[in-house]
Protein backbone atom coordinates (compact mmCIF):
# COMPACT_ATOMS: atom_id res chain seq x y z
CA UNK A 1 0.00 0.00 0.00
CA UNK A 2 1.06 3.97 -0.97
CA UNK A 3 1.50 5.78 2.01
CA UNK A 4 -1.69 7.83 0.69
CA UNK A 5 -3.65 4.57 1.04
CA UNK A 6 -1.60 3.81 4.54
CA UNK A 7 -2.93 7.22 5.86
CA UNK A 8 -6.50 6.70 4.53
CA UNK A 9 -6.99 2.89 6.09
CA UNK A 10 -5.46 4.84 9.28
CA UNK A 11 -8.58 7.51 9.18
CA UNK A 12 -10.66 5.68 8.50
CA UNK A 13 -10.13 3.98 12.08
CA UNK A 14 -9.57 7.19 13.98
CA UNK A 15 -12.44 9.36 12.39
CA UNK A 16 -16.12 8.45 12.53
CA UNK A 17 -17.50 7.64 9.14
CA UNK A 18 -21.20 7.84 8.37
CA UNK A 19 -23.97 6.79 5.52
CA UNK A 20 -25.44 9.82 3.39
CA UNK A 21 -28.41 8.50 5.22
CA UNK A 22 -26.81 9.70 8.72
CA UNK A 23 -25.57 12.46 7.76
CA UNK A 24 -28.51 13.49 6.50
CA UNK A 25 -31.11 12.94 9.72
CA UNK A 26 -28.05 14.85 11.47
CA UNK A 27 -28.78 18.12 9.16
CA UNK A 28 -31.98 18.02 10.16
CA UNK A 29 -32.53 16.48 13.85
CA UNK A 30 -28.79 18.13 15.01
CA UNK A 31 -28.18 21.39 13.04
CA UNK A 32 -25.62 19.94 11.43
CA UNK A 33 -23.58 21.17 8.66
CA UNK A 34 -23.07 18.58 5.61
CA UNK A 35 -20.02 19.99 3.63
CA UNK A 36 -19.59 19.05 0.33
CA UNK A 37 -15.72 19.55 -0.78
CA UNK A 38 -15.43 18.66 -4.27
CA UNK A 39 -14.46 21.03 -6.70
CA UNK A 40 -16.76 23.60 -8.74
CA UNK A 41 -16.63 21.34 -11.89
CA UNK A 42 -17.52 18.27 -10.09
CA UNK A 43 -20.98 19.86 -8.46
CA UNK A 44 -22.14 21.43 -11.69
CA UNK A 45 -24.66 18.12 -11.97
CA UNK A 46 -25.77 17.97 -8.93
CA UNK A 47 -24.60 19.08 -4.71
CA UNK A 48 -26.85 17.62 -2.02
CA UNK A 49 -29.85 19.62 -1.41
CA UNK A 50 -28.69 20.94 2.54
CA UNK A 51 -25.04 21.15 1.53
CA UNK A 52 -22.93 23.93 2.14
CA UNK A 53 -19.96 23.81 -0.99
CA UNK A 54 -16.49 24.86 -0.05
CA UNK A 55 -13.86 23.74 -2.34
CA UNK A 56 -11.20 21.22 -0.49
CA UNK A 57 -8.67 23.59 -1.60
CA UNK A 58 -10.49 26.72 0.40
CA UNK A 59 -11.14 24.39 3.71
CA UNK A 60 -9.07 25.39 5.87
CA UNK A 61 -9.05 29.48 5.01
CA UNK A 62 -12.73 30.11 4.89
CA UNK A 63 -14.64 27.19 6.96
CA UNK A 64 -15.36 29.37 9.56
CA UNK A 65 -17.60 31.72 6.99
CA UNK A 66 -19.46 28.55 6.84
CA UNK A 67 -19.22 27.37 10.64
CA UNK A 68 -17.52 29.34 13.63
CA UNK A 69 -19.16 26.82 16.65
CA UNK A 70 -16.45 24.30 16.71
CA UNK A 71 -18.76 22.35 18.44
CA UNK A 72 -21.27 22.08 15.84
CA UNK A 73 -21.63 18.84 14.15
CA UNK A 74 -20.08 19.07 10.63
CA UNK A 75 -20.43 15.99 8.11
CA UNK A 76 -17.87 16.03 5.43
CA UNK A 77 -18.93 14.95 1.81
CA UNK A 78 -16.66 14.28 -1.32
CA UNK A 79 -16.96 12.26 -4.68
CA UNK A 80 -16.22 8.75 -3.38
CA UNK A 81 -15.43 9.35 0.70
CA UNK A 82 -11.82 9.76 0.44
CA UNK A 83 -10.70 12.97 -0.01
CA UNK A 84 -13.40 13.51 2.83
CA UNK A 85 -11.58 11.90 5.03
CA UNK A 86 -8.45 13.88 4.88
CA UNK A 87 -10.62 17.02 5.23
CA UNK A 88 -12.08 15.88 8.34
CA UNK A 89 -9.27 15.09 10.04
CA UNK A 90 -8.02 18.80 8.73
CA UNK A 91 -11.15 20.05 10.51
CA UNK A 92 -10.21 18.39 13.84
CA UNK A 93 -6.87 19.75 13.73
CA UNK A 94 -8.58 23.12 13.18
CA UNK A 95 -10.46 22.18 16.50
CA UNK A 96 -13.33 20.84 15.46
CA UNK A 97 -14.85 18.48 17.70
CA UNK A 98 -17.83 17.04 15.65
CA UNK A 99 -16.19 15.96 12.31
CA UNK A 100 -17.87 12.74 10.45
CA UNK A 101 -16.75 11.84 7.12
CA UNK A 102 -20.01 10.89 4.56
CA UNK A 103 -18.78 7.02 3.71
CA UNK A 104 -19.30 6.66 -0.49
CA UNK A 105 -19.86 10.72 -0.86
CA UNK A 106 -21.77 11.85 -3.32
CA UNK A 107 -21.97 8.55 -5.57
CA UNK A 108 -23.47 6.92 -2.57
CA UNK A 109 -26.00 9.94 -2.08
CA UNK A 110 -27.15 9.61 -5.04
CA UNK A 111 -27.68 5.77 -4.65
CA UNK A 112 -29.36 6.48 -2.10
CA UNK A 113 -31.93 8.44 -4.20
CA UNK A 114 -31.67 11.37 -1.73
CA UNK A 115 -32.38 14.96 -2.94
CA UNK A 116 -30.06 16.67 -4.68
CA UNK A 117 -29.82 19.96 -6.93
CA UNK A 118 -28.27 21.73 -9.27
CA UNK A 119 -26.44 24.70 -7.84
CA UNK A 120 -26.81 27.94 -9.35
CA UNK A 121 -23.09 29.07 -10.57
CA UNK A 122 -21.56 32.19 -12.06
CA UNK A 123 -21.31 32.97 -15.72
CA UNK A 124 -17.82 33.36 -16.94
CA UNK A 125 -18.93 37.25 -18.15
CA UNK A 126 -20.15 37.48 -14.24
CA UNK A 127 -17.03 36.24 -12.82
CA UNK A 128 -14.95 38.68 -14.84
CA UNK A 129 -16.88 41.58 -14.35
CA UNK A 130 -17.55 40.61 -10.10
CA UNK A 131 -13.38 39.26 -9.74
CA UNK A 132 -13.00 41.60 -6.58
CA UNK A 133 -16.03 40.78 -4.82
CA UNK A 134 -14.99 37.49 -5.40
CA UNK A 135 -11.56 37.91 -3.52
CA UNK A 136 -13.63 39.07 -0.16
CA UNK A 137 -14.31 36.09 1.64
CA UNK A 138 -17.46 37.49 3.18
CA UNK A 139 -18.93 37.75 -0.36
CA UNK A 140 -17.22 35.23 -2.96
CA UNK A 141 -19.18 33.47 -4.90
CA UNK A 142 -22.05 32.64 -2.82
CA UNK A 143 -22.27 36.15 -1.56
CA UNK A 144 -22.60 37.19 -5.69
CA UNK A 145 -24.88 35.33 -6.37
CA UNK A 146 -26.84 36.13 -3.42
CA UNK A 147 -26.96 39.82 -4.64
CA UNK A 148 -27.79 38.90 -7.94
CA UNK A 149 -31.28 37.41 -6.67
CA UNK A 150 -31.87 40.10 -4.48
CA UNK A 151 -34.50 42.81 -5.01
CA UNK A 152 -33.83 46.14 -3.97
CA UNK A 153 -37.00 48.95 -3.63
CA UNK A 154 -35.16 52.34 -3.63
CA UNK A 155 -37.86 55.05 -2.38
CA UNK A 156 -36.98 58.03 -4.54
CA UNK A 157 -33.96 58.72 -6.66
CA UNK A 158 -33.35 62.06 -5.54
CA UNK A 159 -29.97 62.87 -3.33
CA UNK A 160 -29.91 59.60 -1.59
CA UNK A 161 -31.16 57.18 -3.79
CA UNK A 162 -28.95 58.36 -6.84
CA UNK A 163 -25.63 57.14 -5.37
CA UNK A 164 -27.00 54.13 -3.60
CA UNK A 165 -28.66 52.98 -6.78
CA UNK A 166 -25.34 53.28 -8.64
CA UNK A 167 -23.29 51.67 -6.19
CA UNK A 168 -26.14 48.89 -5.93
CA UNK A 169 -26.35 48.64 -9.02
CA UNK A 170 -22.08 48.33 -9.82
CA UNK A 171 -22.52 45.19 -6.82
CA UNK A 172 -24.68 43.28 -8.88
CA UNK A 173 -28.43 43.54 -7.30
CA UNK A 174 -30.09 41.60 -9.38
CA UNK A 175 -33.31 43.94 -9.38
CA UNK A 176 -33.30 47.54 -8.73
CA UNK A 177 -37.02 49.05 -8.23
CA UNK A 178 -37.09 52.68 -8.26
CA UNK A 179 -40.37 54.81 -6.89
CA UNK A 180 -40.07 58.22 -8.02
CA UNK A 181 -42.68 60.25 -9.47
CA UNK A 182 -40.76 63.71 -9.96
CA UNK A 183 -38.98 65.19 -13.13
CA UNK A 184 -35.55 66.08 -13.30
CA UNK A 185 -35.24 69.62 -12.26
CA UNK A 186 -32.00 72.14 -12.51
CA UNK A 187 -31.52 72.14 -8.61
CA UNK A 188 -31.30 68.70 -8.44
CA UNK A 189 -28.02 68.37 -9.88
CA UNK A 190 -26.17 70.15 -7.04
CA UNK A 191 -26.34 66.17 -5.51
CA UNK A 192 -28.34 63.93 -7.52
CA UNK A 193 -26.08 62.80 -9.39
CA UNK A 194 -27.49 60.15 -11.28
CA UNK A 195 -29.28 62.58 -13.41
CA UNK A 196 -27.44 64.83 -16.03
CA UNK A 197 -28.64 67.80 -18.15
CA UNK A 198 -29.99 66.25 -21.33
CA UNK A 199 -32.51 64.51 -18.84
CA UNK A 200 -33.56 67.81 -17.64
CA UNK A 201 -37.72 67.39 -17.22
CA UNK A 202 -38.12 63.88 -17.99
CA UNK A 203 -38.93 61.73 -15.25
CA UNK A 204 -36.52 60.47 -12.79
CA UNK A 205 -37.20 57.10 -12.74
CA UNK A 206 -36.48 56.81 -16.29
CA UNK A 207 -33.45 58.88 -15.67
CA UNK A 208 -32.32 57.13 -13.48
CA UNK A 209 -33.07 53.48 -15.19
CA UNK A 210 -31.04 54.92 -18.86
CA UNK A 211 -27.68 55.58 -16.47
CA UNK A 212 -28.21 52.22 -14.42
CA UNK A 213 -28.25 50.22 -17.68
CA UNK A 214 -25.42 52.03 -18.72
CA UNK A 215 -23.61 50.86 -16.29
CA UNK A 216 -24.64 46.91 -15.77
CA UNK A 217 -26.96 45.36 -18.12
CA UNK A 218 -26.59 42.14 -15.93
CA UNK A 219 -29.23 43.36 -13.70
CA UNK A 220 -32.87 44.35 -13.79
CA UNK A 221 -34.81 47.82 -13.49
CA UNK A 222 -38.58 47.95 -12.66
CA UNK A 223 -39.63 51.70 -13.05
CA UNK A 224 -42.76 52.46 -10.47
CA UNK A 225 -43.57 55.65 -11.61
CA UNK A 226 -45.52 57.08 -9.00
CA UNK A 227 -46.08 59.01 -5.51
CA UNK A 228 -46.42 56.14 -3.14
CA UNK A 229 -49.78 56.09 -0.68
CA UNK A 230 -51.89 53.63 0.99
CA UNK A 231 -53.15 52.32 -2.25
CA UNK A 232 -50.12 51.37 -3.92
CA UNK A 233 -47.60 50.89 -0.96
CA UNK A 234 -48.13 47.19 0.08
CA UNK A 235 -48.74 45.98 -3.67
CA UNK A 236 -45.13 47.85 -4.98
CA UNK A 237 -43.05 47.09 -1.47
CA UNK A 238 -44.31 43.27 -1.36
CA UNK A 239 -42.15 42.85 -4.85
CA UNK A 240 -38.84 43.50 -2.95
CA UNK A 241 -36.50 41.33 -0.53
CA UNK A 242 -35.17 45.27 1.37
CA UNK A 243 -36.51 48.73 0.77
CA UNK A 244 -33.98 52.17 0.84
CA UNK A 245 -36.16 54.86 2.23
CA UNK A 246 -34.43 58.00 0.54
CA UNK A 247 -38.20 59.93 0.97
CA UNK A 248 -37.60 63.60 1.63
CA UNK A 249 -41.22 64.38 3.73
CA UNK A 250 -42.31 62.76 6.86
CA UNK A 251 -45.80 61.03 5.66
CA UNK A 252 -43.90 59.43 3.71
CA UNK A 253 -41.32 57.98 5.97
CA UNK A 254 -43.99 56.57 8.44
CA UNK A 255 -46.01 55.12 5.20
CA UNK A 256 -42.94 53.12 4.33
CA UNK A 257 -42.16 52.36 7.66
CA UNK A 258 -45.58 50.92 8.64
CA UNK A 259 -45.38 48.88 5.74
CA UNK A 260 -42.39 47.78 5.45
CA UNK A 261 -43.27 46.57 9.78
CA UNK A 262 -46.49 44.84 7.89
CA UNK A 263 -44.84 43.15 5.41
CA UNK A 264 -41.34 42.09 7.79
CA UNK A 265 -39.23 43.78 5.03
CA UNK A 266 -35.78 45.26 5.86
CA UNK A 267 -35.79 49.48 5.55
CA UNK A 268 -32.65 51.22 5.44
CA UNK A 269 -33.62 54.65 5.84
CA UNK A 270 -31.45 57.92 5.74
CA UNK A 271 -32.23 61.57 6.48
CA UNK A 272 -29.87 64.86 5.44
CA UNK A 273 -29.87 68.07 6.92
CA UNK A 274 -27.14 70.53 5.78
CA UNK A 275 -24.07 69.25 6.92
CA UNK A 276 -25.57 66.42 9.02
CA UNK A 277 -26.50 62.47 8.36
CA UNK A 278 -27.93 60.00 9.46
CA UNK A 279 -28.39 55.80 8.51
CA UNK A 280 -30.25 53.46 10.72
CA UNK A 281 -31.67 50.07 9.68
CA UNK A 282 -35.46 49.37 10.68
CA UNK A 283 -35.01 45.56 11.15
CA UNK A 284 -37.68 42.30 10.92
CA UNK A 285 -36.80 41.30 13.95
CA UNK A 286 -38.94 41.37 16.99
CA UNK A 287 -36.45 43.26 18.91
CA UNK A 288 -35.81 46.22 16.34
CA UNK A 289 -36.76 49.38 16.56
CA UNK A 290 -38.95 51.04 13.88
CA UNK A 291 -39.50 54.52 12.80
CA UNK A 292 -42.38 55.14 14.96
CA UNK A 293 -40.37 53.68 18.21
CA UNK A 294 -38.03 57.15 17.71
CA UNK A 295 -40.50 59.49 15.69
CA UNK A 296 -43.79 58.46 17.38
CA UNK A 297 -45.54 61.81 16.38
CA UNK A 298 -44.47 64.22 13.74
CA UNK A 299 -42.41 67.05 14.68
CA UNK A 300 -43.92 70.43 13.81
CA UNK A 301 -42.80 72.10 10.75
CA UNK A 302 -40.45 74.74 12.10
CA UNK A 303 -38.58 71.74 14.09
CA UNK A 304 -37.90 70.00 11.00
CA UNK A 305 -37.55 71.60 7.42
CA UNK A 306 -36.69 69.89 4.38
CA UNK A 307 -33.83 69.95 2.32
CA UNK A 308 -35.56 72.54 -0.01
CA UNK A 309 -36.22 74.69 2.92
CA UNK A 310 -33.01 74.34 4.86
CA UNK A 311 -30.37 73.41 2.43
CA UNK A 312 -27.97 70.83 1.98
CA UNK A 313 -23.98 69.87 1.03
CA UNK A 314 -24.15 68.86 -2.11
CA UNK A 315 -22.22 66.03 -0.97
CA UNK A 316 -23.64 65.05 1.94
CA UNK A 317 -26.41 62.80 0.55
CA UNK A 318 -23.76 61.30 -1.44
CA UNK A 319 -21.92 60.02 1.55
CA UNK A 320 -24.72 59.25 4.17
CA UNK A 321 -26.53 57.35 0.12
CA UNK A 322 -23.46 55.42 -0.23
CA UNK A 323 -23.80 54.17 3.27
CA UNK A 324 -26.69 53.05 2.88
CA UNK A 325 -25.66 51.04 -0.10
CA UNK A 326 -23.25 49.56 2.28
CA UNK A 327 -26.08 48.44 4.78
CA UNK A 328 -28.14 47.00 2.21
CA UNK A 329 -25.53 44.85 0.86
CA UNK A 330 -23.96 43.89 4.36
CA UNK A 331 -28.44 43.06 5.50
CA UNK A 332 -28.51 41.18 2.06
CA UNK A 333 -25.19 38.81 2.30
CA UNK A 334 -26.44 38.84 6.07
CA UNK A 335 -22.22 39.95 7.06
CA UNK A 336 -20.61 42.09 9.46
CA UNK A 337 -22.51 44.33 12.17
CA UNK A 338 -25.62 46.27 10.72
CA UNK A 339 -27.31 49.36 12.33
CA UNK A 340 -30.43 47.57 13.47
CA UNK A 341 -31.19 49.22 16.33
CA UNK A 342 -28.48 51.76 16.37
CA UNK A 343 -28.54 55.16 13.92
CA UNK A 344 -25.08 56.21 13.14
CA UNK A 345 -24.78 60.37 12.63
CA UNK A 346 -22.44 61.99 10.53
CA UNK A 347 -21.70 65.83 11.08
CA UNK A 348 -19.36 66.19 7.86
CA UNK A 349 -18.28 70.41 9.38
CA UNK A 350 -16.83 69.22 12.18
CA UNK A 351 -15.53 65.43 11.78
CA UNK A 352 -17.83 63.75 13.74
CA UNK A 353 -19.24 60.25 14.02
CA UNK A 354 -20.98 58.49 16.43
CA UNK A 355 -23.06 55.97 17.19
CA UNK A 356 -26.77 56.37 18.56
CA UNK A 357 -28.85 53.35 20.67
CA UNK A 358 -32.20 53.49 19.32
CA UNK A 359 -34.65 51.48 21.64
CA UNK A 360 -37.67 50.10 20.63
CA UNK A 361 -41.04 51.88 22.12
CA UNK A 362 -43.46 50.15 23.70
CA UNK A 363 -47.11 50.27 22.59
CA UNK A 364 -45.53 51.10 19.38
CA UNK A 365 -46.90 50.02 15.78
CA UNK A 366 -43.81 46.96 15.57
CA UNK A 367 -45.21 45.40 18.65
CA UNK A 368 -49.02 44.57 16.50
CA UNK A 369 -49.49 41.12 14.44
CA UNK A 370 -48.95 42.62 10.89
CA UNK A 371 -52.60 41.51 10.25
CA UNK A 372 -53.78 44.36 12.95
CA UNK A 373 -51.81 47.25 10.82
CA UNK A 374 -53.23 49.08 8.47
CA UNK A 375 -52.08 51.86 6.39
CA UNK A 376 -53.60 55.34 6.26
CA UNK A 377 -54.19 57.60 3.95
CA UNK A 378 -51.06 59.60 3.27
CA UNK A 379 -52.69 62.89 4.64
CA UNK A 380 -53.33 61.39 7.83
CA UNK A 381 -49.86 60.02 8.80
CA UNK A 382 -49.63 63.39 10.19
CA UNK A 383 -49.26 62.11 13.89
CA UNK A 384 -48.97 58.85 15.62
CA UNK A 385 -50.95 56.09 15.28
ZN1 LIG B 1 -41.74 50.79 16.58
Amino acid sequence: MSSYENRAAYLRQTLQEISPEQALHMVRHDDAILLDVRDADEIKDGLPTPAHHLARGQLELRVHHVCDDKQRPIAVMCAGGLRSLFAAESLKNLGYENVYSIRGGYKQWKESALESRIPQQLSAQAKERYARHLLVPEVGEVGQLKLMNSRVLLIGVGGLGSPAALYLAAAGVGTIGIVDADVVESSNLQRQIIHGEDQLGKLKVDSAAAAIGRLNSMIKVKTHPHYLDESNALEILSQYDLVLDGSDNFKTRYLINDACVKLGIPNVHAAVYRFEGYVTTFGSTQDAACYRCIYPELPPPEMAPSCAEAGVLGVLPGVIGVMQAVEALKVLLGIGNNLIGKMLRYDALHNEVSILQLDKADDCLCGQAPEDIHLKPIEAYACAI
